[in-house]
């Protein structure tokens, strides 16, 4: 018998991408949408441009 919990999948509604344990996909969220109110300010240019 297959337990049930393995067919479990935790999707991302922003991305869509899927994760087996809820706690990847809140770690997911967090660190790659950052769902938080925190980073509503978009840096145009925030990704390595020194020069
Ligand atoms: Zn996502």
């Amino acid at each position: 018998m297959k337990s049930a919990h393995l067919n479990v999948r935790f999707i991302c509604d922003l991305c869509g991408k899927w994760f087996t344990y809820s706690d990847n996909l809140k770690r997911h969220q967090r660190t790659v949408h950052a769902t938080t109110n925190m980073d509503t300010t978009i840096r145009p240019s925030d990704s390595g441009n020194g020069s």
